[in-house]
């Protein structure tokens, strides 16, 4: 059985490209790019264990909060012969139309011509960075960051530059001074802009500005990855990157369902240039032909229900619920030994561990804590280069207040063996 964090860790080809006794010779170099994903690897290594688990690894909604008796009342109305058969590869009509029209209350409005519907938001990535990256380009990613994203664009043989986050996001000075020591501009800068994953932070508006300019300078495309936006539960609101720089060719917007309805309907969209459409399009038709079209005939029908803002609401709630609990049971049960980040919104607090436990390695404490019942994803997972052995990231939005208190109780246990070990 996979228990510990090295049976986590990505290691795609290595012994098998190039290994000729292993017969996969054939294999293209391209598959050496191919680093996968620890956090998509934690779903399986978790339905592995066999003991009680507190879930804070993956980044999933609540399960209470998804509206399964509306989907599967809206697959009995909404599903014809027509949700069977190959659709649009550009999305449903339906779909598009109601999005669309619910942008319009949103201070992002958008346009049919802008909209491709895709699997997911990761395909979304995919097609971002497929369309803009070549090997060997310079691709600026957020240090720490979502490593599906920095993965997919090593999957294109982009180089990765990480520019460190504070509490405002990505540190566009130290962005501005790495790319002058690299000697070479980006081609794509993949940013997260609200409630971070994973660290929970959001990029104030004026380094949002910046970052614009400094596309505009560079010739970058900014890869505008944000399907936690719509989750604030506090503070002030930020303006969008099409808010601050309307119809920039350079924004890239990459969108999903995943984290407000459900990450099992494999729904998203991308809004970009229109000019791009055709492209997203052949791209797109040399993927998956279209996205399933029986789930986006539900994400339309439950739009067009006219219950996404209330359903959005109460996300927001719960969510502002489950966030100040994480934070009062690490305060009662770790204390000063550790600090954490303060999302507004969104899935994930990032947790440093502090003094004399910063020298516990958040992988061998994986390890520990697995065994004592918690799981979260180490630091080194969320920075392509394995930075942060002293941090880890904890999804507060799956889990009820009551087990979190569980989990943190547990996870506090698993430092104090960490920590004797020496
Ligand atoms: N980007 C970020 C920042 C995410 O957190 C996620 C989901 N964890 C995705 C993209 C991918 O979304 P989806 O599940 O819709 O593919």
């Amino acid at each position: 059985m996979l228990t510990t964090i090295d049976s986590l860790r990505p290691r795609p080809t290595e012994g098998i490209a190039g290994s000729a006794d292993q017969g996969l010779q054939p294999l293209a170099a391209r598959a050496d790019g191919l680093v996968g994903s620890v956090i998509d690897s934690s779903t399986s290594l978790l339905a592995a264990q066999t003991h009680d688990i507190v879930r804070f690894a993956m980044g999933a909604p609540a399960p209470e909060v998804i509206p399964v008796d509306i989907f599967k009342q809206l697959a009995t109305e909404a599903h014809d012969e027509g949700s069977f058969t190959y659709g649009a590869t550009e999305g449903e009509p339906g779909l598009i139309e109601a999005l669309v029209d619910v942008s319009a209350d949103t201070d992002e409005p958008t346009r049919a011509e802008r909209v491709v519907i895709t699997s997911g938001g990761m395909q979304g990535l995919d097609l971002a960075f497929k369309l803009y990256v070549d090997p060997g380009d310079l691709v600026v990613v957020e240090s720490p960051t979502y490593t599906n994203g920095s993965g997919t664009a090593l999957a294109y043989g982009a180089d990765l530059l990480e520019v460190p986050c504070d509490d405002d996001g990505m540190d566009v000075d130290q962005l501005e001074r790495l790319v002058r020591e690299a000697g070479r501009t980006p081609k794509a800068i993949y940013t997260i802009p609200n409630f971070q994953n994973p660290s929970g932070v959001t990029l104030s508006e004026e380094r949002r500005v910046r970052l614009v300019e400094l596309a505009h300078r560079w010739g970058s495309v900014i890869v505008d990855d944000d399907p936690y936006g719509l989750l604030r539960f506090e503070g002030e609101r930020v303006r969008g990157f099409a808010e601050i720089s309307p119809d920039d060719p350079l924004i890239f917007s990459v969108r999903t369902f995943s984290k407000i309805l459900a990450p099992g309907l494999r729904v998203g969209w991308v809004d970009a240039d229109p000019r791009l459409r055709q492209l997203l399009i052949n791209a797109k038709q040399a993927m998956d032909t279209c996205t399933n079209v029986p789930n986006q005939h539900v994400v339309e029908g439950f739009i067009r229900s006219g219950g996404l803002q209330a359903h959005l609401e109460g996300l927001r709630k719960e969510y502002l619920t489950r966030k100040d609990a994480m934070q009062e049971s690490i305060a009662r049960h770790l204390g000063d030994r550790v600090r954490t980040t303060d999302p507004q919104g969104g899935f994930f607090l990032w947790v440093t561990l502090q003094g004399e436990d910063a020298a516990v390695s958040t992988q061998r404490l994986f390890e520990i804590a697995l065994a004592e019942g918690v799981a979260f994803i180490p630091g080194p997972a969320l920075s392509p280069s394995g930075r942060f052995d002293d941090a880890f990231r904890l999804c507060f939005a799956s889990t009820t207040p009551e087990r979190t208190d569980v989990g943190i109780e547990r996870l506090a246990r698993a430092l104090d063996r960490a920590r004797a070990e020496g």
